[in-house]
Order: structure tokens, then sequence, then C-alpha cells
């Protein structure tokens, strides 16, 4: 049903063909609904008139009322100004203009009351204020003053074209007395009661032309409560159409396999945070539905064993399970420790990448196929349609954010039952974006590390400390350790970043020659044998330091490394600096993170380094980049495939607001999955509406 709302904004009052084409190219604005909900970014105060008095010197915009008395042009040609004099009874104020000149004198009327609005200085004793906006007194009463009055962002283009933010003002008004009276309510009565809502028209009068700071706020926690309402109603609702329609592998039994590992095999006590994740894994797969599970847990936390345990509980219960790395080294080094792990048990892993032979590949295609395989690691190469298995059960993918949804989307086809779907992140992500972007995914939090695990000291240093940095490598070597140092790869510089490697690499092996060390080197360019080589003979221990652009990023497991070197570390983000100190400290001992940098370091870079030495919390790091970044721009973001377009809401401050209106959401879906209720008629069509709009979503179905 159309209503007024969706009309093109060119038969807008004001607005007509030339501002519209303007307004569809700068803001996006098309129709009546996109105007409307775009609002202003901060509102200036107008309920309060000063007097000349008044004034000091450290005001903001404000306003005053009274009489022009006199006005001048004074000076020549480009200096010319002119200068009008204000005055209210208790002093007088001297507009100033130094543009528009011609413009502006014609419409000025001597002893006119007008409301003046500015940012006044004081110069030489004088008040004076340049540029004001001025308004007819009279038709001001009651129009606008008194009122909050909202200030909208616009473009260069705009402003070039005389759009400013005073224009759209006007525009809006002209809008909201358009639809007054004829829209729609967009939400349950019921819940409109139940979280003490106003409703949609007051909601959107007083976010454009809010009467008073109150009537304001409620309008914006009404229009910020409905955004991220129907954003959680879909994502939720979504997933209990998912759970409906979909029956999942019922993992019944804990058998011997994950029995006899449990009790033989792993050589320490599980951490309660391993064990928690474990028992929610379990209700999951015992369900009879099908598991989709974000766990989120810490680099080191041990995310890689609990995922081996589900697997071993779908082998217990007749299922095959893959696992899917993102790069090959990381697959390699799964398969290697996985192996490792279980050796001398019953159980049969395969591999499967990029370089796997074509010979090999054909007998790993039959095992799978026969069910002889238990258990299938690899990279991108596992999705290949050519990867068929006999009885797809468990789907386990680490460090997810690698990945995309349609590569995900493909894994989940393999098989006429779905495959449980067991996602695994290091990236911890503030919660309000995890309910967001993984909103269709349950989550757990591994939110403890194994015993005895030594913080990783945090240092940053400039250029002036390199031989310190140089004489504690040598120092920890000499203990017995190792040590990684790293170098930042941006796509765009490419070439200058292999120099700066090519070169950090000259000078280490120059600082530590051969034959007392032996230093090792990865970067992107290298093939996948030989980096897997390096990183081997590295693992091995039989070279000391590892030279690398970010490859060995994610998941690289060597206990004995116990320094951390980033190079220019001002270029990386936080979460990826994060991630490349966590793969030191994973031995008992003491290990050290050395962050180099420019002397020059940008406010923002700054802030991240100092992050970085104050905490070694993922989640702490986590929420502080969110506030750094804002949630657009967050690592993973992009990758999961759903930009988060929030006309009002925040992620980062409307925290509180998104998680009720989770559970409310939550709790309806409860009682009407279907929302088939009467009173649920209007969920179900803004529902409908957004899947007209862009909306994508990071759904594995
Ligand atoms: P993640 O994948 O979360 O980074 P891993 O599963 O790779 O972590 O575990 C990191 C290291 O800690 C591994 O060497 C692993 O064997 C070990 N580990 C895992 N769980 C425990 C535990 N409960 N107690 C002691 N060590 C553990
Ligand atoms: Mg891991």
């Amino acid at each position: 049903m159309l209503t007024i709302l969706d009309k093109d904004i060119k038969f807008l009052p004001g607005v007509g063909p030339k501002r519209a084409q303007i307004l569809n190219k700068e803001l996006e604005l098309y129709t009546f609904r996109d105007l409307l909900y775009y609002f202003p970014y901060k509102y200036i105060d107008r309920t309060k008139v000063y007097t000349v008095r008044q004034v000091n010197g450290h005001m903001q915009h404000i306003q005053l009322k009274g009489k022009i008395t006199r006005i001048e042009e004074i000076g020549e040609a480009r200096k010319k100004r002119m200068v009008a004099y204000f005055s209210d009874g208790t002093g007088v104020m001297e507009l100033v203009w130094f543009q528009g000149i011609k413009w502006v004198k014609p419409t000025l009327r001597l002893n006119h009351e007008y409301i003046v609005f500015g940012k006044p200085t004081i110069f030489g004793g004088k008040v004076n204020m340049a540029h004001p906006e001025l308004e007819d007194a009279v038709q001001s009463e009651g129009a606008k003053l008194g009122y909050l009055q909202g200030q909208y962002h616009t473009t260069e283009k705009m402003k070039r074209s005389f759009i400013t933010s005073k224009v759209i003002h006007t525009i809006q008004r002209t809008l909201v007395g358009q639809f007054k009276g004829k829209l729609m309510e967009t939400l349950p009565a019921h819940i409109i009661q139940k979280a003490k809502l106003c409703g949609i028209e007051d909601a959107l009068l007083n976010a454009h032309f809010p009467k008073n700071p109150e009537m304001l706020r409620k309008a914006q926690y009404r229009l910020k409560f409905e955004e991220l309402f129907y954003i959680q109603l879909k994502i939720l609702s979504m997933k209990t159409a998912r759970n409906r329609k979909f029956k999942g592998h019922e993992f019944s039994h804990i058998g011997y396999n994950f029995n006899t590992f449990y009790s033989d095999f792993i050589p320490f006590e599980l951490t309660g945070a391993q064990k928690r994740v474990l028992r929610e894994i379990r209700k999951d797969v015992g369900s009879g539905r099908q598991m989709n599970r974000l766990v989120q847990g810490d680099v080191g936390s041990g995310k890689t064993l609990v995922a081996l345990m589900c697997v071993l509980m779908a082998i217990d219960n007749g299922s095959q399970s893959c696992l899917m790395a993102p790069t090959e080294i990381l697959a390699n080094q799964h398969a290697a420790s996985i192996q490792k792990m279980l050796r001398g048990m019953p159980v049969k892993v395969g591999l499967l990448t990029g370089s796997t032979k074509a010979k090999e590949r054909r007998k790993l295609h039959e095992q799978l196929l026969s069910g002889e395989l238990n258990l299938l690691v690899g990279t991108h190469a596992l999705i290949e349609d050519s990867v068929v298995f006999k009885n797809l059960g468990l789907v386990v993918v680490d460090e997810q954010h690698r990945f995309g949804v349609a590569q995900r989307a493909k894994l989940w086809k393999k098989n006429t039952i779905p495959p449980h779907v067991l996602v695994m992140t290091a990236t911890p992500i503030p919660r309000t974006l995890a309910m967001t972007i993984y909103g269709d995914l349950d989550v757990s939090v591994i939110d403890e590390l194994p015993p005895g695990r030594k913080p990783i000291k945090t240092m940053h240093f400039f250029e002036n400390k390199r031989r310190d940095v140089l004489e504690f490598i040598r120092k920890q070597i000499t203990e017995g350790r190792q040590a990684y140092i790293v170098y930042p790869l941006i796509q765009e510089s490419e070439k200058m970043d292999y120099k700066n490697l090519e070169e950090g690499y000259a000078n280490i092996l120059k600082a530590f020659p051969e034959p007392q060390y032996k230093v090792s080197m990865v970067h992107g360019k290298m093939k996948a044998a030989e980096k897997d080589q390096e990183m081997q003979e590295f693992a091995a221990g039989k070279t000391q330091i590892m030279v690398a652009t970010t490859v060995i990023e994610v998941g690289v497991d060597v206990p004995n490394a116990s320094v951390m070197i980033i190079e220019s570390s001002e270029k990386f983000g936080l979460s990826q600096l994060h991630q490349l100190r966590g793969r030191v400290g994973r031995g008992g001992t003491q290990s050290y993170c050395i962050l180099m940098s420019d002397y020059k370091v940008g406010e923002n870079s700054r802030k991240r380094l100092d992050t970085m030495v104050r905490s070694t919390d993922g989640f702490e790091i986590a929420e502080f980049d969110l506030k750094l970044r804002g949630p657009g721009d967050l690592e993973g973001t992009q990758q999961s495939g759903m930009a988060i377009d929030l006309k009002i809401a925040n992620l980062t401050r409307d925290g509180q607001i998104l998680q009720y209106a989770r559970d409310l959401a939550e709790q309806i879906l409860e009682e009407d999955p279907a929302l088939d209720n009467d009173s649920h008629a209007v969920l179900k069509e803004q529902l409908k509406a957004m899947r007209k709009t862009k909306f994508n979503w990071s759904s594995i179905s």
C-alpha cells in the first residue's frame, strides 16, 4: 500500500525537480519518508533570549531580540564591510557582514523588531556578531522562538546550490504540515504502552521541531527504540523461521571418543569457561534443532580445543565434521596439532588445501564419500562442489571474519540435513555489535584464560630505542626463547611495504648473523609451500626469529615465542594489534609485546597504542575500538556482509535500548513465532517493508 510517505520529494513544495536531484545524489533522499527520517545531527537551544548586556566572550550561538537603529558601509572594494547597529535597550551590538552585502542590505528594516542569531564576540570592548541570522520577531513568535532548532548535515555541493541546514529545516516544516494527522502508527499499541513510547507522529514532529528538551528526548527514544527493535525482530524472526523449518542432526549421546579424549588425552583441566561453553553446545546439538553458534574467546583461551571436543561428539553420533581455517598455514597447523592431540585414538583426520595434490585429493574425496574420514581440515578448498561428504554433521569455522557469508552458505548445502555450525572468533566484538551482526547466531563466550598465563607486558618505543630492543631480543634468545618481528602490509603501497620488510629483514640478519642465529621470513608473495617450510622451521625452534607481514596474524601457535615486535605499529588497527600480540604469551613464561612507531603519531593512533599498553583485555579493547572508529567501520562488519545503516540509533551509545528492544522482540516471537496475531499485523507489515530496502543480513541460511 502506497502512502503519502512514498511520494517523490520533487513533488514537495519548496523542493522541486532541481533540488530533488541534488538531494537524491548527495543524501540518497528520494521519498517523503526518506526526508522525514533525515534527522538533525544536533539541536541549538533557542529557548533562551539573551540581552546585549549579558553577552560575554565565551558564548556559543545565542539569540537576542531588538531593533536595528543604523546601517553603515565601511571601507572600499574587497575590504568593504557593512555594520548594522542593533539595540535591545540594554546595550548596542554591531552586526557585521563582509560578504553578500548587496543581498542582505535591502532586506534589513530600520526600527523593526528582529531576533538575531549567531556567535557573539567582544572586540575592543564592543560586542560584535558576524553574519548573524535574522528573523522577523513577530513571525518568530510562536513559530521558532521557544524551540530547539535542528541542524542538518549538508554537503559542499548542497551548500553551493544554497541548500543549507536552514533550507532543509524549512522543507521539513512543509513536509510535517503535509502528513499531520495522516500517519499510520508503526508499532503495536501494546508495545507502545509497555515501553512507554510516544506515538509515531509526535516522535517525528519533535525530532525535527522539538517543543522542549523533554519532548526531544522522548521522540529520540521512540525512534531509536523502533529502529533497533525492527532490526532485532527481523534477525530473530529469521532465526525462529530457520529453527522451525530445519531439523538438525541430533547428537543425543556422549560416547567413546568424547569420553576417552576427555579423561585420558587432555593433559590439563578444562577451564570453567570452556566447560560452560561445551555445555551450551551440547544443549544445542542435542535438541534436534540445527545449531548456529558463535564462540568468542580471546586468543589462547582454548577455542580450538572446544571445537575439537565437538568434533568428537559428532563422531560419536555417526557424523562427519569439517574445520575451515582462513589461511593455508593455519589449516596445516590445525591439522598437525589435532592429529597430535588425537594420536592413539580411532579418528581419521584429513587435510585439504589449495596445495593438495590431485592424487591425494581424489583419495580424500573417496574417503569422505565412504564415511571413512571423520574430520576434514582445510581452507576454502573445502567448499568446492567436488567435496562431498557421506554425512556432514558439524562445520567448524575458525576466525570467521575472514569468511564471506556466501561461502558459509555453500557449506550449508552440503547435506540434506544442514550441519551444525560453530563459528569461532578471537576478535572480541562489543556486545551491542554482536547482537546486530551476529544477531541470528547464539553467542558463547570463553572469558577465562587457562591458568598460569602471565599477562603480556606491552611497551611503546620510538626509533631511538631500537638498539635496546635488539639487545632485548638477543637476551630472550639466549634464554631459549623466540621472537616475531611483524611489518604492516597496506594494500595501496604494496611495493613500499615489501621494501620495508626486505630492509627490516636485511637489518635483522646483520644484527643476528649466522651461524649463531637463524632467521625466518614469511610474506604474502611467497608460495604456500615456501611459507609453510619457514613456519615449520620456526615452530620447530630451528630458527629464532620470524620476520613477517601480517600473514601470521591469525591463530599461529608457537608457545616458545616470547617477544612480538610490531613495526610501524601506528598503522595497525586495534583489533589487529591485539591479534598479533596474542601470538605470544601462549606458554607459561613472561612474554612481551613491543610497539615500534614513528615519532609522529596521529591522535587516534596514539590512543590505540596507549590502549594496547594499558590493557590486555580483548573485550575492553574492542569496546574502545568501537568508540574510536564508530560501528560502521569496525573490522568484520564489511566482511560479514551487513551494512549497518542506522538513521538515529547509535550502537556505541544506545546499548541499553538495544538490549531492551531485543528482549521485547524475543518475547513477542516466543508467544507468536509467525506473528499471526492480529495485534502483530503491523509488525509483519513493517518487516515486509524492510525486506524491500537494501538490508543485507549476515545470515548463514
Ligand atoms: P585459541 O584457539 O582460543 O586461540 P587454543 O585452543 O589454540 O586457543 O589454545 C591455546 C593453547 O592453550 C593451546 O596450546 C592449548 O593446548 C592450550 N589450552 C587450551 N585449553 C587449556 C586449558 N584448559 N588449560 C591449559 N592449557 C590449555
Ligand atoms: Mg585458535
